[in-house]
């Protein structure tokens, strides 16, 4: 049997936007199992269990997936309970789930979530000859809503280890 891995802190954290914009592909790349190009939308992890080291603490985000609930905009407040933190995703070659991006604004500030960090993500920047959504449009979107912005590709996993250690941080130093 395998020890469980121990850690100091633990922050519940959830990743949504549209579908097939890459949650479930990012999460999995946390989890160090790869990438697949076929990815089922409907069928989800749970969450996965992500451990960053800050500063000689032990943090744990339990990063929780939608399981596909998103695609029928069944995502409510007990989706929510407990988060620290929340992680919106858009598919840098699909203009309409940057532009939905909005929906999923109105609905986290409708949970009225209390110390809330919020990243927004800009997924697949691998695809650069099919991208629609320019690194400064969603730079604007989210200086315009007061979060932090990256870009990233669950496909060559750019980037995803330094945006989830930096959120596991920003978290800790919020609470
Ligand atoms: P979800 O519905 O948001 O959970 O999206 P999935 O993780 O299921 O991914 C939807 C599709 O996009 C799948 O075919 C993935 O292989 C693909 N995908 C996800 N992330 C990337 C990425 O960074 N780059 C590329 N090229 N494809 C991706
Ligand atoms: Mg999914």
């Amino acid at each position: 049997r395998k020890k469980p891995t121990p850690y100091d802190i633990d922050y519940k954290v959830l990743i949504i936007g549209e579908s097939r914009v890459g949650k479930t592909s990012i999460i999995k790349r946390l989890n160090n199992e790869g990438f697949s190009e076929s990815t089922i939308s409907t069928v989800g992890l749970d969450f996965v269990n992500a451990f960053f080291n800050i500063d000689g603490v032990t943090v744990r985000l339990q990063i929780w997936d939608t399981a596909g609930q998103e695609r029928f905009r069944t995502i409510t407040r007990s989706h929510f309970r407990n988060t620290k933190g929340t992680v919106l995703v858009y598919d840098i070659s699909d203009r309409e789930s940057f532009e939905k991006l909005e929906y999923w604004v109105d609905n986290l500030s409708n949970m009225n979530l209390d110390r809330e960090v919020v990243y927004i993500i800009g997924n697949k920047n691998d695809l650069e000859s099919e991208r629609e959504i320019s690194y400064e449009q969603g730079q604007k979107f989210a200086s315009r809503n007061l979060v932090k912005f990256f870009e990233t590709s669950a496909k060559n996993g750019n980037n995803l280890q330094e945006i989830f250690k930096t959120l596991a941080f920003d978290i800790l130093d919020s609470n």
